[in-house]
């Protein structure tokens, strides 16, 4: 297997549970889920309904308010953003109109608005939506022309913080839509291959690139 970021050779490995085999590039630290344990649209799409989030659950938006108050506001003041992946119910983006930001927002499933895609942004935030491309690299390049030169670019994914062997114990890897898996290795590799800067990042899960 070729690595989807890096394009090294990869090593396979089992899923110690399962069927699920995975692949792990020693260069860029990525891993990725076997293309042909890989769900269909369908069986992805009603995973992700089973996802109901509510804007007046405390505990679920208090991560939307760090990622304003934390990653946006002391990078910028710009206000146009795109919310790239916002799920069934777009409660980042709903929180974005609420805290003065000119939001738009994308989903592939639940707001299939293509107009953005013939925009620029200042900001663009993502979610919990990077473990679930298939194309990470086409995704990452396409996002970044999404951008107005030096926006920014926010980031949720639980990062791969263990090694091989504790990976086949993370309860990240168990949700059947998670494809997609990075290291800080894979972020760095991912910033420096398409020009962007490494502005800001907790080292667990949330990185903020610059354009
Ligand atoms: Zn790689």
């Amino acid at each position: 297997m070729i690595c989807k970021i890096c394009k090294n050779e990869t090593n396979n490995f089992n899923d110690k549970y399962n069927e699920v085999t995975y692949s792990h590039c020693r260069v860029c630290g990525f891993i990725s889920k076997d293309e042909q344990h890989l769900v269909d649209s369908k069986r992805e799409n009603e995973e992700y309904n089973r996802h109901n989030n509510n804007i007046d659950d405390h505990g679920y938006t208090k991560r939307f308010y760090e990622l304003i108050n934390d990653y946006i506001r002391p990078n910028t003041n710009e206000i146009d953003v795109l919310e790239f992946g916002s799920g069934p119910s777009p409660v980042f983006y709903e929180i974005l109109l609420l805290e003065g930001y000119k939001a738009e927002h994308y989903d592939p499933y639940y707001y299939k608005n293509d107009s953005v895609f013939k925009k620029k942004y200042s900001i663009i935030t993502s979610v919990e939506v990077v473990e679930h491309f298939y194309d990470p690299l086409f995704e990452f390049s396409r996002l970044k022309t999404l951008l107005k030169e030096g926006g920014y670019l926010v980031i949720m994914t639980n990062f791969r913080t263990m090694n091989i062997e504790a990976f086949n114990d993370w309860w990240y890897k168990r949700d059947i839509t998670h494809v997609s898996f990075y290291n800080e290795d894979t972020m760095k590799y991912l910033s420096d291959h398409l020009g962007f800067k490494i502005v800001q990042t907790n080292h667990k899960n949330i990185i903020v690139f610059q354009k």
